[in-house]
């Protein structure tokens, strides 16, 4: 890691109430992150409290935003929360009036990745598998390809009403929303 690390105050009080909020069977957590006040913008969804290249990743643990989207702590070897990451998933309302609740968008809703991407994802995959292996000794490397890995893809919501779908790109803050039209065959020569 080339980039200089750049420390910012950061008033951790609202992770705090999400955690006593949601998180209750892990007591230790507010406490953990009342420690993180300083932090450093890895990019534009993820900041870190502790230096890259300290501690030993450990687990996830995941909160739904109250603005929408989900918010997943790097949780570090002795409960540290190492940083967070905000994946962004809008209150989602189709054009139709149906309402996807954010547990339910699993069965309405695709992975997609970008082709020239997918050799990435392929080889990103492979990769954490081998490392999983030693999960110890890895611990920063899993930790930076699982950030990777959310970086590629990109969701398809699918709304099961009227069959339009809402399209979120990598990094993106708006949704696609495309309706559906016509169905065309293939024409049998295009379809062997
Ligand atoms: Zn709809």
């Amino acid at each position: 890691m080339t980039e200089t690390i750049q420390w910012k105050p950061y008033d951790p009080s609202w992770l705090i109430e999400l955690a006593k909020d949601q998180c209750p069977e892990e007591p230790w957590l507010p406490e953990a992150l009342a420690a993180c006040t300083n932090a450093w913008q890895v990019n534009e969804v993820s900041i870190d409290f502790i230096h890259p290249f300290e501690g030993k990743f450990e687990t996830n643990i995941t909160f739904h935003s109250p603005t929408g989207g989900m918010v997943i702590l790097d949780i570090l070897e002795s409960n540290i929360v190492g940083g967070v990451e905000f994946v962004f998933f809008p209150p989602l309302t189709c054009p139709c009036g149906y309402v996807f609740k954010f547990s339910a968008t699993v069965s309405h809703s695709w992975i997609a990745v970008h082709n020239m991407r997918y050799e990435e994802f392929s080889r990103n995959g492979e990769e954490l598998a081998t490392l999983t292996l030693d999960r110890e000794k890895n611990k920063l490397a899993i930790r930076n390809l699982v950030r990777r890995g959310r970086e590629l893809k990109e969701k398809i919501y699918q709304c099961p009403k009227c069959g339009r779908i809402a399209w979120l790109k990598p990094g993106e803050k708006s949704l696609h929303i495309f309706a559906p039209e016509n169905t065309v065959d293939l024409e049998p020569s295009n379809s062997l």
